[in-house]
């Protein structure tokens, strides 16, 4: 443990250097959808990671097809994403990963940074500035340190990851099968628990055609588009037995005019969540049957678009491995260590169904992600990098012994 101490010692004087940070980062507005925003996020990101001396890359991500509150497709831009790569040739590869975006449009009334003793609140100072500025400083302790020559490792920043990552979902898949362990920086629980498994989560839209009429005159030739989507979704709640852990929500809907004419047109959307890659398998063949059953009324037409899906993160023993050895660098560094499952999802989910044994929460601690509550506990800006640095310094000196996946791509 002595010979990584003075280099943790480093992490703890930059502490404030890290609150700077994430102050700044935060007060850059970068909503998934704005594209202006995520811009400067991505140079200001860029030119702060150049201290690393290593090749940083800027992706830009295809546009999405979306549907929009008229049925039709539209498509969305999206921001860039940056990857960082270091000595992609050595044994171990590990990848450090997060997102720039945040769930706040410019015109949000949450936009200011404001710290109130050892909490900073403000639009994604825990989901994900903080975590991302974690992400740095252990990248640089571990870069200063002599530990640095026998690991290698690559960053991925996304900029749409509270989309569902749509554009840098493949670039994830590609990722998890160059490296051999992926670090997460998605903030902890906010007494500090870290997440064992995720459920599963995918998001649908559905677009109900029917046939308009007038209300009085011919309402008998009408086929009503709000009719038929509400009969769906009262089915919809009936759920089989056999998907016990699953859940849908639906989120949205939109349909119709003025009363006296029948709708033609309805679109909702909704969020399915499960335990297993078998269930959320299972419930899209339910919902598809309920289409289907639907769509036997005459004039009646489902469209059913799948605008995300991630499969759930399970605790299996890859994963158990790599957390047990994490506990001992949580513990090394004096700090707690608990664990538990959670409902909510990200890229983890995406790197565990490659098969890459992945932690997701290694990031800040804070809470009330995604209200206009949200707080940064400041002092785990440092702790938290110490965590993660000590535990790259173990995979290097192989008193964490980090088994080479035997299906590694060679790295490019
Ligand atoms: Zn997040």
């Amino acid at each position: 443990m002595n010979q990584y101490l003075p280099y943790l010692e480093w992490i703890s004087n930059q502490q404030e250097i890290m609150t700077e940070s994430v102050k700044r980062w935060a007060a850059i507005n970068s909503w998934s959808d704005n594209i202006n925003g995520l811009q400067q996020m991505a140079s200001t990101l860029s030119k702060e990671f150049e201290c690393l001396e290593s090749e940083i890359k800027l992706h830009p991500l295809p546009l999405q097809k979306i549907i929009n509150a008229q049925g039709q497709f539209v498509t969305r831009p999206l921001g860039k994403a940056i990857s960082i790569k270091k000595r992609p040739n050595a044994k171990i590869q590990i990848l450090l990963a997060g997102h720039m975006d945040t769930v706040y449009p410019p015109t949000d009334p949450f936009q200011n940074v404001i710290q109130k003793g050892e909490n900073l609140h403000g639009p994604g100072v825990a989901d994900m500035k903080g975590g991302l500025v974690i992400l740095l400083t252990t990248l640089q302790a571990l870069e200063r340190s002599p530990f640095a020559s026998s690991i290698g490792w690559e960053v991925i920043i996304n900029p749409d990851e509270e989309i569902g990552s749509p554009g840098s979902y493949s670039l994830y898949q590609e990722a998890a099968k160059r490296n051999d362990v992926g670090l997460i920086f998605e903030p902890s629980f906010s007494d500090g628990a870290f997440v064992s498994a995720r459920k599963g989560s995918a998001n649908y839209s559905i677009v109900v055609k029917g046939k308009s009429a007038h209300a009085g005159r011919d309402f008998h030739q009408g086929r009503s588009a709000i009719y038929a989507i509400s009969h769906f979704i009262h089915m919809l709640e009936k759920l089989p037995k056999d998907l016990p852990t699953t859940t849908i929500n639906v989120g949205y809907i939109q349909g119709g005019s003025v009363p006296n004419i029948v709708p033609d047109l309805s679109v909702c959307r909704l969020n399915v969540r499960s335990n297993t890659a078998n269930e959320m398998i299972k419930t899209r063949q339910y919902i598809d049957e309920l289409i289907l059953d639907c769509e036997r009324r005459e004039g009646i037409q489902f469209t059913l678009i799948e605008d995300s899906n991630r499969l759930p993160k399970p605790f299996d023993a890859k994963t158990e491995f790599l957390f047990n050895a994490y506990q001992k660098c949580v513990e090394d560094t004096d700090n707690r260590f608990e664990l538990r499952e959670s409902g909510g999802v990200c890229d983890g989910n995406i790197l565990s169904a490659e098969g890459l044994p992945t932690i997701d929460s290694v990031g800040a601690i804070g809470g009330n992600i995604h209200t206009e509550n949200e707080y940064l506990f400041l002092p785990s800006l440092s702790e938290r990098a110490r965590i993660a640095a000590l535990f790259l310094f173990k995979c290097s000196t192989g008193e964490i012994a980090i088994a080479e996946r035997s299906n590694k791509n060679a790295s490019s």
